[in-house]
């Protein structure tokens, strides 16, 4: 098993109390690193609604066997089994009340249940085949396996460990890979708004008329735009995308400015953007309009001061990279591998779970449900090929 992280030791543990002889790899020295800072510190392990619906993959039903097999409901029930106190946060979205450790901690006791062996501060470099066994180099010498699960995870975050080496191994061996790049990542714009950083809103976010839309919190950086309405669409969106931003989601903005106008004729358009942040109001309205009461107005310059903050359109200039996105997206073609067991199908016997997998999921502990539920799929499989063999 390579990599020590949350599909890594789900996948070893599951394989170990299978009965297989596990060795599990991984070039940190300890853990979970991603676990133990997730969810603010309090890791948001599931959500109680996770479907395919919620991943962005170019094959997305591909997760749903795994799911069906182990979902939200089987990870919650190990983590009362644990007794690890939780609460859910939003509809559905799940938290520790404690630290995150707590998970990793369960995770260590399920691989102790499992009888299996670690191998920390073991850096993996290579992965050959010779038909019959796997060799795996690392950097305290070789070792051979008849199974190799590919766990090292994608290439977010390279401070806690992430590296392409699942990538890598999966191309050596022939396996398409879908572009990987930053997801669940703040926004740069070429003209931030730097006088509005730390401003925040509830907005709705979406790419086009049609396709995903999320309506959540946004905050203004320096660099651009963050906040989970940001995250989410960022998932979805291409290289050079613009996206569509409603700055009062819920709102019949220019209903809401006429009605304003009438009962506060000298008024300026700033004030009458009642349902926005103050500072916010003043930029915008700065930016679209001269000093006179909104009364004054021509009603065309109204109307465009209303379309504007129902639909917002911002080309990004790109992202803030690996370094602080939550996750990689894209990476290995799910139609290469079995939606059962994870196996290659060109590959019997190496086997590939959790980030490393072109399977995104939304905010909201729909990651972690799929590192969870990849890697029971993998280790039960991997363990029932090593009775076989
Ligand atoms: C700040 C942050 C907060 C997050 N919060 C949440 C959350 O609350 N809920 C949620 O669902 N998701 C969250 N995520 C996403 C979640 O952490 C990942 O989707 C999940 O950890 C992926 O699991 P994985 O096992 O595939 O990879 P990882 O957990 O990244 O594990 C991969 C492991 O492989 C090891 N490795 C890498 N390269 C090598 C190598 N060459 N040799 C040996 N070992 C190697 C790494 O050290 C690591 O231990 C968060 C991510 C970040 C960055």
């Amino acid at each position: 098993m390579i990599g020590a992280g949350a599909a890594g030791m789900m996948a070893a543990s599951v394989a170990g109390k299978q009965g297989a002889r596990v060795a599990l790899l991984d070039h940190a020295d300890e853990p979970g690193k991603k676990i133990l800072i997730s969810g603010g510190g309090r890791c948001n392990f599931t959500h109680l609604e996770t479907s395919w619906e919620r991943y962005h993959s170019l094959n997305p039903r591909f997760c749903q066997s795994a799911f069906a097999r182990y979902g939200a409901q089987d990870f919650l029930a190990l983590v009362e089994h644990y007794k690890i106190a939780w609460h859910e946060k939003s509809p559905g979205q799940l938290f520790c009340d404690g630290p995150a450790s707590q998970i990793v901690a369960m995770l260590q006791a399920e691989c102790r249940a499992g009888d299996v062996t670690w191998y920390l501060r073991h850096a993996v470099q290579q992965v050959t085949h010779d038909g019959h066994v796997f060799s795996i180099k690392t950097s305290h010498g070789e070792m051979s396996a008849h199974t190799v699960i590919l766990a090292s995870g994608g290439l977010a975050v390279p401070k806690l460990g992430a590296s392409d080496l699942s990538l890598r191994i999966a191309k050596q061996f022939g396996l398409n890979i879908i572009q990987p790049a930053p997801a669940l990542v703040p926004l740069c714009l070429a003209e931030p708004f730097p006088d509005l950083a730390g401003v925040s809103l509830p907005v709705t976010t979406s790419l086009g008329k049609k396709g995903v839309k999320f309506t959540d919190g946004m905050v203004f950086t320096h660099r651009g735009l963050s906040g989970p309405a940001i995250l989410q669409i960022s998932s979805y969106r291409d290289a050079g995308q613009k996206v569509r931003i409603n700055l009062l989601p819920g709102h019949d903005i220019l209903a809401e400015m006429q009605a304003a106008c009438q009962r506060r004729p000298r008024a300026q358009a700033a004030a009458l953007m009642e349902a926005l942040p103050a500072r916010l109001a003043r930029h915008w309205a700065q930016s679209m309009m001269d000093k006179r009461p909104l009364a004054e107005q021509p009603g065309r310059a109204v109307r465009t001061l209303a379309e504007r903050l129902a639909q917002w359109e911002v080309i990004p200039s790109g992202t803030e990279g690996y370094a602080k996105a939550e996750v990689m997206k894209g990476g290995i073609d799910t139609r290469q591998l079995s939606s059962r067991s994870m196996e290659v199908q060109t590959v019997p016997g190496l086997y590939a779970i959790g980030e490393a997998v072109d399977m995104t999921g939304w905010l909201g502990g729909y990651n972690f449900q799929w590192a969870w539920s990849s890697g029971v799929a993998a280790g039960l499989a991997a363990a029932e090929r090593s009775r076989v063999l």
